[in-house]
């Protein structure tokens, strides 16, 4: 059941500028409405993902950051260019550069 057009996790992440682990936490945060294919698999409307993108990514300008750690994965949404601190691994990450605006 996937109507033509609908995104695939990586398209989304391309048409967003972000990390397809961002694209995942979204859906899974219910930022971004999708629908789940049999085999797992993620699919966005190209006009629910244009709409995050133009509210600026997250909707209120916060980007992910991520430990270094895949186990420890997410470790908080904060505003480009701030830091976190992972309490499991004593260290501070960075966040991911804020998207690029569209040229
Ligand atoms: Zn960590």
């Amino acid at each position: 059941m996937t109507a033509a057009g609908d995104l695939t996790t990586r398209e989304a992440a391309i048409l967003l500028g972000v990390h397809t682990r961002t694209i995942t936490t979204y859906a899974d945060s219910g930022r971004l409405p999708h629908s789940k294919l049999p085999s797992g698999h993620r699919r966005f409307k190209r006009v629910d993902v244009e709409a995050l993108r133009d509210r600026g990514a997250t909707g209120d300008g916060l980007v992910p950051i991520w430990c270094a750690d895949r186990d420890h994965g997410l470790i908080v949404f904060a505003l480009p260019g701030s830091r976190a601190y992972c309490a499991r691994c004593k260290s501070w990450f960075v966040s991911e550069p804020a998207p690029e605006p569209a040229a």
